[in-house]
């Protein structure tokens, strides 16, 4: 058995989130997920906006909890379902939207 940990970070610096590419801002939360996944060690920082829609595919049953799913998919499965991607989620604690003028 592997194991998995996830833990929410406030971030010093900008960063890329691995899974979508997008910039989390400094100050910005994201995600440092790591762990053992079939043997070998993973760790990434994914983005809230990923995070919720892996959480989605997990409930919805899309992706299976023992066999997980691989990062390159995730666009694929957005697409099948009709999701926007990259994802746009905006429930990033501390974080104020730009003004659209
Ligand atoms: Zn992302």
């Amino acid at each position: 058995m592997g194991f998995w940990c996830s833990k929410i970070r406030t971030r010093r610096k900008d960063h890329r989130c691995e899974t979508c590419g997008q910039t989390v801002r400094a100050g910005e939360k994201s995600w440092d997920e790591s762990g053992l996944y079939q043997g070998d060690f993973n760790s990434y920082r994914q983005c809230a906006a990923c995070k919720d829609i892996v959480r989605y595919f997990f409930w919805r049953g899309s992706f299976d909890r023992l066999e997980g799913y691989q990062l390159n998919e995730l666009a694929e499965y957005c697409r099948d379902e009709g999701l926007i991607w990259p994802p746009q989620w905006n429930y990033v604690a501390g974080a104020t939207l730009e003004p659209t003028t």
